[in-house]
């Protein structure tokens, strides 16, 4: 029996994210568009106070705008030393012309002097699915464990990766095959959470 794909709009313009989402996706037989695909369609304001807040209003702004199935994702850093910070500010987190460089270097100077046990940070990402009136049908969220080093070390991933080692394996993101971050991440576990239930109700449609 035949049956139509369906289409599912990733609300993200971050390329490398899109990236990642798109591996984690492409095996379920969806058919996949970026946001910037649509023309027209506006950024949408962060102003969520969560993750969880965020990545829904992603969705359901995008879903409006599109008039399809949208998954918005919102990710984060949060530094136990420095209470949860950079958290939901972690893209803008050194200020409005933001780099992952800047904010790199912000992080090194706000954690100088702390010694590596006092280092431990975690990784977030919250996904949620909205239909296509913006309602919110499905969201998930999940983290990775990991300590903040003193000295990048590796290229591979994006952000806060070179700093983030994950110790089982004595090795940052940014040394780690994407292989195996898809495996790890925060945002592999969240949508290994979420998958299911997105699919449960898209095969409903
Ligand atoms: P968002 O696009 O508003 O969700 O911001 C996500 C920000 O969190 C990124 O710009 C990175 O700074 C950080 N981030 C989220 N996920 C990752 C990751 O997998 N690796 C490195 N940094 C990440």
């Amino acid at each position: 029996m035949e049956t139509t794909p369906i289409t599912v709009v990733l609300a993200s313009r971050n390329r490398k994210k899109t990236g990642e989402m798109a591996d984690l996706l492409q095996p379920l037989g969806i058919q996949l568009k970026s946001v910037g695909d649509f023309p027209d369609v506006p950024e949408v304001i962060e102003d969520g106070l969560t993750f969880g807040e965020n990545a829904a209003k992603k969705a359901s702004q995008t879903a409006q705008h599109v008039g399809c199935w949208t998954i918005g994702e919102d990710s984060g850093l949060m530094v136990d030393a420095l209470d949860g910070r950079p958290g939901i500010y972690s893209a803008r987190y050194s200020g409005p012309d933001a780099t992952d460089e800047k904010n790199n270097l912000l992080l090194q100077k706000e954690l100088a002097g702390f010694p590596p046990e006092r280092r431990g940070a975690g990784y977030v990402c919250s996904v949620a699915l909205a239909d296509p009136h913006g309602t919110i049908r499905v969201q998930a969220e999940d983290r990775c464990r990991g300590r903040i080093i003193d000295e990048p070390r590796g290229a591979n991933g994006f952000g806060y990766d070179p700093y983030f080692l994950i110790l089982e394996y004595h090795r940052t993101f940014g040394e780690l095959s994407g292989a195996v971050k898809q495996r790890l991440s925060h945002r592999a576990r969240a949508f290994s959470r979420f998958i299911p239930e997105m699919m449960r109700i898209l095969r409903a449609q």
